[in-house]
């Protein structure tokens, strides 16, 4: 029997995730239909009910659900109830866990696309919103020795400070000004296509060190403002891109328990990228 899983969200439309995880799924064998299941608030109830059908191996969860699917899971795992939010959500015999595969994937990419281990770093955050909150807690679970953050509304990096100090990390409150830092990592939608602040940096890079790693979590552009400021500037950057397909293969490995085929992954979402903007 073909199994399903999807991504829930609304919209969905433009997700990449159908692509990848349907080349993995294919890629080790597996009979499973990965779909978009496009969810206004007001079904959102019924949608999660439905995974609980023995032919439903689990979903991911997009913008605007992250934190609404929560009161509708049976258990939640790894750091989501930290965090707030879940983005993985896995059907066992009928019963459904969530977890937040976000922070882990960002971590992931940390480590496997640019060789930074966060372990005695100092990492600016620019961004309070509900990704930097699950990149946030990663780092501090990472042990990373310092992470700074700044936020246009500075009440919800105060409330995000508070929450991850709250394990015990050195968190701050910052300056968008990556002076003294290792790695400043774009958590806004700033540089986004589509937002109008495609110009824009969040950030002022005068006094980076030469080591500094630029990330920047946004994907649509491959290439932001930010990073090109960064590249100009000398400095080494990293794209959204590597979150976005590690993120992925922590869900899929947690629906399936087998290794992700990252590569597969990479190879599918980088040529729809490509005939996106064709
Ligand atoms: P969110 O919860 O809506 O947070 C948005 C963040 O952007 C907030 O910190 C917000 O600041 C800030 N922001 C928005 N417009 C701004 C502006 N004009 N100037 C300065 N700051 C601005 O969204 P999210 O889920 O955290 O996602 C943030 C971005 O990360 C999105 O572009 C999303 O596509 C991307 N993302 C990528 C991945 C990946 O796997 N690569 C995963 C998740 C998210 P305020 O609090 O002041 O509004």
């Amino acid at each position: 029997m073909s199994r399903r899983a999807g991504i829930i969200g609304h919209p969905v439309t433009h997700s990449l995730s159908p692509v990848f995880q349907a080349a993995a799924f294919l890629h080790c064998g597996f009979d499973v239909q990965y779909e978009r299941w496009d969810t206004p608030a007001a079904a959102l109830e019924d949608r999660v009910r439905s995974l609980r059908d023995a032919n439903v191996l689990g979903a991911n969860v997009t913008i605007p659900h992250k934190e609404a699917v929560i009161r509708w899971l049976d258990e939640l795992g790894g750091q989501s109830s930290r965090v707030g939010a879940v983005n993985t959500i896995v059907n066992r015999e009928g019963r459904l866990f969530g977890f937040n595969t976000d922070g882990p994937g960002f971590i992931a990419a940390l480590r496997n696309e640019a060789a930074f281990e966060p372990p005695g770093k100092a990492i600016l955050l620019l961004g309070a919103g509900g990704a930097a909150r699950g990149i946030a807690f990663a780092l501090a679970e990472a042990n990373a020795a310092r992470i700074g953050i700044w936020n246009r509304t500075v009440e919800r990096a105060q409330a995000l400070r508070d929450d991850v100090a709250g394990t015990g990390a050195d968190v701050t409150l910052a300056q968008a000004q990556v002076r003294g830092y290792d790695c400043v990592v774009n958590c806004t939608s700033v540089g986004m296509t589509g937002t109008g602040t495609e110009a824009e940096v969040p950030c002022d890079f005068s006094g980076a060190g030469r080591g500094l790693l630029a990330v920047d979590i946004v994907y649509k552009p491959a290439e932001t403002s930010f990073l090109r400021a960064a590249s100009e500037g000398g400095l080494r950057t990293l794209g959204g891109l590597p979150m976005l397909i590690y993120q992925g293969a922590l869900s899929f490995e947690l629906w399936t328990g087998v290794p992700a085929p990252v590569d597969v992954m990479f190879e599918a979402a980088r040529l729809q990228l490509k005939e996106g903007t064709r």
